[in-house]
């Protein structure tokens, strides 16, 4: 039997150009220190394997997963020394595949650092708690630590994104790391932490939802531009006439006759029920297509009576832009990107 090879009704394209100059803003704004890229969860959502190309090729050289199993996708994106691992080893295989591949583990306990150094050690990362009480080493196992051979020694700041005392608290207990552990670079900033000023940035940077469109932080509005547009193709399309409803619990009633589409979009892909009579689609030539009725788990229903051209296997792109959708759904711009799911195409 064949499997059928029909493209996928649904894409989520990416704007490169825009990803590589989010980059290079977050780079300038840096400082003396370089930015890297988180790229774990899939690069949030947009495809790691053409994020990192993209920014390798950009000249962005430290790249963070989360997973072992994300590390091993990239092997052959980029040099794997240039990926390090969030996480930190779990088990011996983990450690293996480090020193197999060259990947770093970032070291968060000092069960990890035994377990790496019972392997041989060699090159990597700590990550050191400063107050966030997440991922990390404790600020008095540091001295136990001094045999590594740290390259990045880590913190990460709970609050970058609010003006919170927490966050020179943190600055503070990341320098005194700094004295107790030898490394050869320091990095504590994500996206919003790069806002903060020259004293957070260390010599590396850590953006992540920044590079893809997110604006944690005033001071980066205006310079962050959109990176994700999902598109998704119109299946079928109908007139109905007034007084008829739409969807799952009829939740919409057209007031007068209308002309409405029915797109391959659902909560399965991550365009969750809270878009349900609040979304926006777009045609090629910028008309509004509301979303009408119920998001259903495959299929989205909007409103074609400005588009009489539109007709099947047309192509819509959907309204996502991270700071509007957030005010719209409540859904924080994090989760809005990691959400999407297999079913868009991400080209590469
Ligand atoms: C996810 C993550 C980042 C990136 O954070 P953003 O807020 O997306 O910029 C940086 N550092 C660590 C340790 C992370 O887990």
């Amino acid at each position: 039997m064949q499997v059928p090879t029909s493209a996928s009704p649904l894409r989520l394209a990416m704007d490169a150009a825009a990803l590589v100059a989010n980059w290079r803003a977050l780079d300038a704004m840096s400082g003396a220190a370089v930015a890297g890229a988180a790229v774990k969860a899939d690069a949030y959502g947009l495809g790691a394997r053409r994020v990192v190309s993209a920014l390798a090729q950009a000249g962005c050289r430290d790249f963070f997963v989360a997973h072992w199993l994300e590390a091993a996708a990239l092997l052959d994106v980029v040099d794997p020394r240039r990926i390090a691992v969030l996480h930190g080893p779990l088990t011996a295989q983990d450690v293996a595949f480090a020193q197999a591949t060259g990947v770093r583990p970032v070291l968060n306990s000092v069960e990890q650092a035994a377990r790496w150094r019972a392997a041989g050690g060699g090159l990597c990362d700590v990550m050191v708690d400063t107050g966030m009480n997440r991922l990390g080493v404790g600020q008095g196992d540091l001295a136990g630590l001094s045999s590594l051979q740290v390259d990045v020694l880590h913190s990460h700041l709970a609050s970058a994104d609010e003006d919170s005392a927490l966050n020179a608290a943190q600055l503070a207990r990341w320098q005194a790391a700094r004295e107790a552990l030898p490394h050869a670079r320091a990095a504590l900033a994500n996206s919003a932490g790069i806002a903060l000023g020259a004293a957070y940035h260390g010599d590396l940077t850590r953006p992540g939802i920044a590079l893809y469109g997110g604006v944690p932080r005033g001071e980066l509005a205006g310079v962050i531009r959109s990176v994700a547009m999902p598109q998704v193709a119109l299946l079928q399309v109908r007139q109905i006439v007034a007084g008829e409803s739409v969807g799952y619990n009829a939740t919409f009633t057209a007031p007068a006759p209308m002309r409405v589409g029915t797109v391959a979009l659902g909560y399965a892909d991550g365009y969750l029920r809270c878009w349900s009579g609040k979304g926006m689609l777009r045609g090629g030539d910028g008309v509004d297509l509301p979303v009408l009725g119920r998001v259903s788990m495959d299929l989205t229903i909007v409103d074609l009576t400005h588009a009489p051209d539109l007709g099947e296997g047309d192509w819509l792109g959907v309204d996502y832009d991270l700071a509007a959708a957030s005010a719209v759904t409540g859904l924080s711009p994090y989760e809005l990107l990691t959400g999407l799911g297999r079913r868009f195409a991400r080209a590469s």
